[in-house]
């Protein structure tokens, strides 16, 4: 019953793929294997690593913590490296402007194993995606923040709070922008509420692309100020 079932499964995705090929978001090669996401095994395998999560000091942590902060960061780090006109350039345009939100949850799924692997953020009891201002998470129809966090706590058994952090200004796009200009941009644009009896929890602010770090210092500083008793993590799908 079972096997005859497989092979049911079997024709009607054979038969959904002659009606409508599915294609690879990286290569455009024909994706023939069974697989929930839009990318082709070869290229997820060649999808460029920071290997910075295997150190236990790495850039993204020391660039957070000799920001004008006055606490520190725990523990942070991020899983690829982001280079323009790259596969991972494709991969977080995809996931952001295509609607491809379960390239999102995969990449967050794929980035938790390796995570795992080294015993990172095992301490994090809580993780907060970086909030999306509702206007704009309306029309894109999801945050991709949330969504990466959501394959990290699948894998991580860490999970996701959404009560904490809001992003209460629309802000403008940051891509051109400088580390000033970014924070300045973003300053006021988060703010956290303190829940009691989460206040001395260690959290993990999770983001798509780690680029200047503003955008993580201003919802770490946000954080520390309504709970200033917590511990706070960070970690970015790709680094800049
Ligand atoms: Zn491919």
């Amino acid at each position: 019953m079972f096997q005859a079932l497989n092979i049911f499964n079997n024709i009607i995705s054979d038969l959904s793929d002659l009606v409508c090929p599915r294609v690879c978001l990286i290569c455009n090669n024909h994706i023939k294997v069974q697989t929930e996401i839009l990318i082709c095994p070869e290229c997820t395998e060649n999808l460029k690593k920071v290997d910075s999560f295997k150190k236990d000091q790495n850039e993204i942590l020391s660039t957070v913590n000799l920001a004008d902060l006055d606490f520190n960061i725990e523990y942070g780090c991020a899983f690829l490296k982001f280079d323009k006109h790259e596969n991972t350039q494709r991969l977080l345009h995809a996931l952001k402007y295509f609607n491809q939100p379960q390239v999102a949850v995969k990449m967050g799924k794929i980035a938790g194993y390796q995570l795992k692997n080294y015993s990172r953020f095992k301490d994090c009891d809580f993780i907060l995606p970086v909030p999306m201002h509702p206007d704009k998470q309306k029309k894109r129809g999801y945050n991709q923040a949330e969504r990466i966090s959501y394959g990290l706590s699948q894998v991580l058994n860490i999970p996701i709070e959404e009560r904490i952090l809001k992003k209460i200004i629309n802000t403008k796009s940051q891509t051109r922008m400088n580390k000033i200009q970014r924070k300045e941009n973003s300053q006021n644009a988060y703010c956290a509420q303190r829940i009691e009896e989460l206040s001395k929890k260690h959290f993990l602010i999770v983001d798509d692309v780690f680029t200047t770090g503003a955008t993580l210092e201003v919802c770490a500083e946000a954080l520390h100020k309504v709970m200033p008793e917590s511990k706070i993590s960070i970690f970015a799908l790709a680094k800049a």
